[in-house]
């Protein structure tokens, strides 16, 4: 094992490899000529926000989307000096910090777009703004109704320069029954002709991963994908919707694996209580490992007596509590399980594979959510298809 992993306790590795494959993947759904935007906001989905800042260009994606100012500012600080968009709400005070690191914003209210004509003729450099339009998910986005008064706010603003205009779509992941999502999508371009009238140029987006899989004609000039470049099916809904394709289908490769490592390991009796609130009893002499990973770093508490670990190419059940810092596994079936031994949390290890959404049934939520709460403190390290490391931890 590499020297940079034998000092940590948990960590999470990235495939770049995967990312590449995935992303040129999707790039495959997107008509000639599209932009790719990779969704990098939440840490890049838990995978490390300057890690994948610094694998941009290698990943030959055309944008990077985050949803938070202070993202943006990694972005930069990392060196990325491509295009970036802003997804979500940033206070009217820090809109100058926004339009000093050159991203593009996401716009929907008339006090963010007059500070912004403000600030853009200050600087002689108009700011770059992209419309939400409503089209039926009830988020963000300007009703059509009021799209009138958006056009002509941006033709007589001279500190504003109309660069996109986009939607996002409620109803595409949960469901194989895409009948609103196509509402959405009709919805979606007629308000497009509406705003191409005006500015013919500005870029049209719409398409999610779930989006771009299973209704490609959502692509248009720009798709901003996330999950799916991670390598994680948006829900079990899309992939069955997406299976239709057969031969065609695009297969995915999860890119991060997560890892952490035995520190201790040693026989307890029959009849013991394993961890707080007494919730597991062993039933014979049992092997106990004890892990030093827990909800403080992401590993959900509701994985308690429930999820399973990988060690020694075999499955260890989590038994009792998960505790803030600490998880007990039972590795009595395991044999020669010693400390320090690698464990994996989240992926694949020899032939048996821990996925997301097992973890995320077992919370009773989606993957978005396991893979973004992992905690931001653990190094996150680039590797190879061999699984080498490539860089320090990021
Ligand atoms: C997060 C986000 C995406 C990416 O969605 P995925 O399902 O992860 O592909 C796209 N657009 C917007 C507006 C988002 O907030």
């Amino acid at each position: 094992m590499d020297d940079a992993r034998n000092r940590l306790l948990s960590w999470c590795e990235i495939d770049v490899a995967a990312l590449a494959a995935n992303l040129a993947a999707f790039r495959a759904l997107l008509p000639a000529g599209a932009a790719l935007l990779f969704v990098v906001k939440a840490n890049a989905y838990g995978h490390g926000l300057r890690l994948l800042a610094r694998l941009a260009p290698e990943l030959r994606v055309d944008w990077l989307g985050v949803a938070q100012l202070e993202e943006a500012a990694v972005l930069r600080a990392e060196g990325w000096s491509g295009p970036a968009l802003l997804l979500g709400y940033v206070p009217r005070a820090s809109l100058a910090d926004a339009l000093d690191l050159d991203v593009d914003l996401t716009v929907y209210d008339p006090a963010t777009i007059d500070e912004l004509d403000r600030l853009g003729r200050a600087r002689g450099r108009p700011a770059r703004c992209h419309l939400k339009l409503e089209t039926g998910t009830h988020r963000q986005g300007i009703l059509e109704e009021e799209l009138e008064s958006y056009l002509a706010r941006f033709r007589s603003g001279a500190g504003l320069r109309l660069a996109g205009a986009s939607t996002h779509f409620a109803n595409i992941e949960d469901t194989t029954d895409h009948s609103y999502a196509r509402r959405q999508l009709d919805r979606y371009r007629s308000l497009l002709a509406r705003v191409h009238e005006a500015f013919p140029a500005a870029t049209a987006h719409a398409a999610c991963s779930a989006a771009l899989l299973v209704m490609p004609e959502t692509g248009f000039a720009m798709a901003r994908v996330g999950i799916g470049a991670y390598g994680i099916w948006p829900s079990r809904e899309t992939l069955a919707s997406h299976a239709g394709r057969g031969e065609a289908g695009v297969r995915l490769l999860p890119a991060l694996t997560w890892k952490t490592r035995v520190a201790q390991v040693k026989w307890i009796p029959a009849g013991a209580f394993v961890g707080y609130g007494c919730t597991h009893r062993t039933s014979r002499r049992t092997r106990l490992a004890v892990l030093p990973i827990g909800y403080a770093d992401g590993y959900d508490r509701r994985f308690s007596d429930l999820a399973h670990v990988l060690v020694r190419g075999a499955r260890a059940r989590v038994i009792g509590r998960v505790c803030m810092n600490v998880a007990m596994v039972d590795v009595t079936d395991i044999p020669g399980v010693e400390a320090e031994d690698e464990v994996v949390l989240l992926g694949r290890q020899e032939s048996d594979e821990i996925k997301a959404a097992d973890l995320a049934a077992i919370a009773q939520t989606i993957p978005y959510e396991i893979l973004s709460r992992i905690s931001p403190d653990l190094p996150r390290l680039a590797v190879d298809g061999t699984g080498s490391v490539r860089s320090g931890p990021a």
